[in-house]
Parts: C-alpha cells; structure tokens; sequence
C-alpha cells in the first residue's frame, strides 16, 4: 500500500509509503508509534494508544522527507 493513516492521540497521522526513505527519525522520538516493515518502510506500531500528543507531533517534524502528516479534528494541516 503507499499510504497508511491512523488517529493517534486526537490527531489523524498519515503514512506516505512511497515519500518514506527509512532514516528512522520519527522511530527513535516515538518508537511505539512507528517501526520499519520488512521493506525498511515506516508503518505503524500495533497499538499506538499509548503515544503522547506531543511525541506524535515530534515525531512526524523530525521526518527528513516529510513522509509524516498530521491532520487535527477539523482538517487543519499541522505537519509538515
Ligand atoms: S522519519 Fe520519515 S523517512 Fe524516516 S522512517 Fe520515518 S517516515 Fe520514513
């Protein structure tokens, strides 16, 4: 798939698969939110309940490529 999108903490995150080049930044700021699948993508963790609104955001500005976006409730963009 090229994309994955979840609500993590309140916000809508969204995967782009095709953009991401497996640096691992957003990994080591939030590792229960993303890890790498076999193809040295990012996917997301099983459970991502756990992960602070602040992690999640930290951890989708920390992508080089900006792989990582996040939407709030209302549709406003707040990464990248
Ligand atoms: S930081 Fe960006 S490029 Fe690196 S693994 Fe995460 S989504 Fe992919």
């Amino acid at each position: 798939m090229d994309s994955e999108e979840r609500e993590v903490a309140g916000v809508t995150v969204r995967i782009d698969r095709l953009l991401c080049v497996g640096f691992e930044t957003c990994i080591e700021v939030a590792p229960d939110l993303f890890e790498l699948d076999d193809e040295g993508i990012a996917v997301f963790c099983a459970d991502t309940n756990g992960t602070p609104h602040e992690d999640v955001l930290g951890s989708c500005k920390s992508c080089p490529v900006d792989a990582l976006e996040v939407h709030d409730t209302s549709g406003r963009k707040l990464v990248p």
